[in-house]
């Protein structure tokens, strides 16, 4: 049950000539050792930019603020090369579109040994070595043709099992993956989460993954935080969150059937627009889309707060001072 990773009152804002997009708002958890963490929400709920937040890779003009411990260190306070040292050794990402994130004119093998040359101190011969290693762990045969070939030569499917491979090349303790599976179709989908899931048991990596898809979360999370404009508004252990959802927002995304051949922003049929992230205001940023809202919701933002079994969510309708209860 030790944590890992723990962010505290972790806070992105951009700075645009439009004003100051809030675009993660306060946002505190725990990954664990082992445990696959899944970050749930809709196309700008701040998922993805909570992530890039830990890897330092926010190139955008912008602030953070509050705290992301991992062994004992701020990574928010590391300096470029001490996060240099972290990325890619102790935490790994991998993104949506492999392509992009592959080097067009490297073969495979440059690439998957890059890490190894770079964060140990193999020679060239084993790190060729543990790349053919990798390239099977991820499930691939003809490693060594695969080793010289480059990305253009591989398929959707084949890119992203590379991807894994590279992540995973020094060992991580943390691998994130956003939406590591929404580009890809769904057969080879339902294998990388295979793939993910096996490496997992084998090599004890936590991972956090990030995903819209309830399906996946179903399907790969020990535990589910869900995110809604900037802010955690419920986290809790998979079962008990499928099973007992608290938040309307939660309850919404669970009733709602996704639909299909939409726009990410619009893949759940909840009523209702998601906020402006430069109108957010000190309140419940769920309160214009919420059956239940009260007047406490429009004045003061819910606390976090842990109900039972691990579970916590943030919503006046659970407060003493919300004065209603479901
Ligand atoms: Fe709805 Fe109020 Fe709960 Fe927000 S705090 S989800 S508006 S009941
Ligand atoms: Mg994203």
């Amino acid at each position: 049950e030790n944590a890992l990773i723990e962010f505290r009152n972790l806070k992105t804002h951009f700075h645009t000539s439009n004003g100051t997009v809030k675009a993660v708002n306060d946002v505190s958890f725990k990954i664990r050792e082992g445990e696959t963490l899944c970050v749930v929400g809709e196309s700008g709920c701040g998922k993805s930019v909570t992530a890039m937040t830990m890897m330092r890779l926010i190139d955008s003009p912008h602030t953070s603020d509050g705290q992301i411990w991992f062994e004992g260190k701020d990574l928010l306070k590391l300096n470029k090369g001490q996060m240099q040292q972290i990325r890619g050794n102790d935490i790994s990402i991998i993104f949506q579109e492999p392509m992009s994130s592959l080097n067009p004119v490297l073969t495979i093998g440059e690439q998957i040994t890059e890490p190894l040359l770079m964060h140990t101190l193999m020679s060239k011969k084993e790190a060729h070595a543990r790349a053919i290693e990798l390239i099977n762990l991820v499930g691939i045969s003809r490693s060594e043709e695969i080793f010289h070939s480059y990305p253009h030569e591989l398929s959707g499917g084949m890119r992203q099992r590379i991807m894994i491979a590279i992540a995973l090349s020094c060992n991580p303790k943390l691998l994130i993956a956003d939406e590591p599976t929404t580009a890809l179709d769904v057969t080879i989908q339902a294998q990388i989460l295979d793939l993910m899931r096996d490496l997992k048991d084998k090599l004890k990596t936590s991972i956090m993954l990030i995903t819209h898809d309830l399906g996946v979360v179903a399907e790969m999370a020990d535990y589910v935080v869900v995110m809604y404009a900037g802010n955690v508004i419920e986290e809790a252990p998979v079962i008990e969150l499928f099973k007992n959802p608290q938040h309307p927002y939660t309850q919404g995304l669970l009733k709602a059937k996704p639909v299909i051949n939409q726009k990410m922003d619009r893949l759940y049929s909840i009523p209702g627009q998601v906020p402006n992230p430069i109108e957010l205001g000190e309140n419940c940023h769920f309160h214009d889309r919420c059956s239940h809202c009260m007047q406490i919701c429009k004045d003061q933002a819910p606390p976090l707060n842990e109900k039972e079994n691990g579970h916590k969510v943030a919503c006046w309708l659970y407060e003493k001072e919300g004065g209603q209860r479901i």
